[in-house]
């Protein structure tokens, strides 16, 4: 029998692009297509891009040569999508020359059409059967991201995403129940509930926010235990969200919200639509209602206007939120953006610089927290199990898979998925080591 065409992933940034990369690899199952891990033994390369900021777009370029290269062994194609088709086309094309395709978001439905041409016509009755429903993971099968909207409506200076991928554009409410459903009986027990801003959701489908209303849903669905909410916007987070996170059995007391400055003026600067003192009751409120609630951020610095003065502020507000975690960006120019064109460029020394000041500070803070966790007791959700001397890796409920803190644990009999409780013994940086009781 005729062998199967055979595609890799290569999936680059953030969580809402592996959504993106699951669908185009669902897409191509349906189509028949075998998916492989490593991508030199594939017919088709995919590369899923990051745009966002120049050193994700650099990493991606590099990517994309590598899968390149492989065209001198048995790759066919490589077929490059995601964040850098849109404004970064031609970079790609001088930088990495001998991509095959390019597939912008509108063509994603199509991906398989566009697969089957670029490769020989495959003999295998694959190509002739009727298209049937895959529904692909690139997550380990006990947690999945659920995107819940596509696109944005904010008007951020630094970001081109509401031009690359338009207005938002919730899914309907129904479908995410149904989906988190079969996501459950699949043995998925943690939910990570994603969009470009995931707090306005419903607004454009149902006319009012629905996304307390969508998390409460999803809350009593059996089989989940774990309900996480990523990238709320900070004037977003208002009292019923608040209240939902409080409240709720499963959502947990944890929340990435991006605040990206917080001087005023860089605010202003940035298009954002608060200042520091909204953002310093917004953590006082969610640290009031929301018992051991931990607290995600990013911020930039080096945005075009930035002085001194607001870096210390921004410095200043780290030092009174102390949220238990942090990532910062240097700022570099997005083609189209509307921050390309401010004045006021800061020297790429004064970023450095300022970067690293500010992680040094948030380090005494993150590893403060971590010292302060030690005798506790804590649920945690294996992610990995020991191997060759290597102890378990776990997570506990303040710890958004691949981007905080892990715990990790000498016991052989732990499985990924498991859900345990743990004592945490002691911290090593930012990770933290656990035994059971007992
Ligand atoms: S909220 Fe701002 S930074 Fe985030 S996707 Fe929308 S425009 Fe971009």
């Amino acid at each position: 029998m005729a062998q199967k065409h055979t595609v890799s992933f290569i999936s680059l940034g953030c969580p809402k692009n592996l959504v993106d990369s699951e669908g185009l690899v669902s897409t191509l199952l349906s189509r028949g297509f075998r998916v492989l891990d490593d991508p030199k033994d594939a017919d088709l390369v995919v590369v899923n891009t990051c745009g966002f900021l120049a050193a994700s777009r650099s990493e991606s370029v590099d990517t994309i040569k590598e899968a390149v290269a492989l065209k001198d062994g048995g790759v066919q194609g490589v077929l490059v999508a995601g964040c850098m088709v849109g404004n970064y086309k031609d970079q790609i094309e001088k930088e990495a020359p001998g991509v095959d395709r390019f597939v912008p978001f509108v063509d994603y439905s199509n991906i398989d059409g566009i697969a089957e041409e670029l490769l020989p016509k495959d003999p295998s009755p694959s190509f002739t059967v009727e298209r049937r429903r895959v529904d692909a993971a690139l997550t380990p099968g006990h947690y999945a991201y659920l995107k819940i909207s596509e696109g944005c409506n904010h008007t951020c200076a630094f970001c081109v995403i509401p031009d690359i991928r338009g207005p938002m554009r919730s899914l309907p409410e129904d479908d995410l129940v149904a989906r988190a459903r079969t996501l459950a009986e699949r043995g998925v027990k943690e939910l990570v509930v994603i969009a470009q801003d995931s707090t306005v959701y419903g607004t454009d489908l149902y006319g009012s926010n629905r996304t307390s209303r969508l998390l409460h849903r999803l809350d009593s669905i059996e089989g989940v235990e774990w309900i996480r909410l990523m990238y709320a916007y900070p004037t977003e987070v208002r009292d019923e969200l608040i209240e939902t996170l409080a409240t709720s059995e499963r959502v947990l007391p944890y929340l990435d919200v991006p605040m990206q400055h917080a001087s005023d003026s860089v605010l202003k600067r940035m298009r954002r639509g608060y200042g520091r003192a909204r953002l310093s009751r917004m953590v006082q409120d969610l640290r009031d209602r929301v018992p051991d609630i931990a607290l995600r951020t990013t911020f930039i610095v080096g945005f075009p206007g930035e002085t001194d003065a607001d870096f210390e502020e921004l410095l200043d507000f780290v030092r009174e939120a102390r949220v238990e975690r942090l990532g910062a960006f240097r700022y570099s120019d997005e083609a189209g953006s509307r921050a390309a064109d401010l004045d006021g460029q800061v020297p790429e020394s004064v970023k450095d610089e300022r970067y690293d000041r500010l992680m040094m500070e948030q380090q005494q803070i993150a590893f403060a927290h971590n010292e302060a966790s030690i005798g506790t007791t804590e649920s945690v959700l294996v992610d990995a199990a020991a191997v060759d001397g290597h102890p378990a890796v776990a997570r506990r409920r303040r710890d958004a898979p691949e981007v905080d803190a892990s715990v990790f644990i000498q016991n052989d009999a732990l499985r990924p998925g498991d859900l345990i409780q743990v004592e945490i013994t002691g911290a090593s940086g930012y990770d933290l080591r656990a035994t059971l009781p007992g």
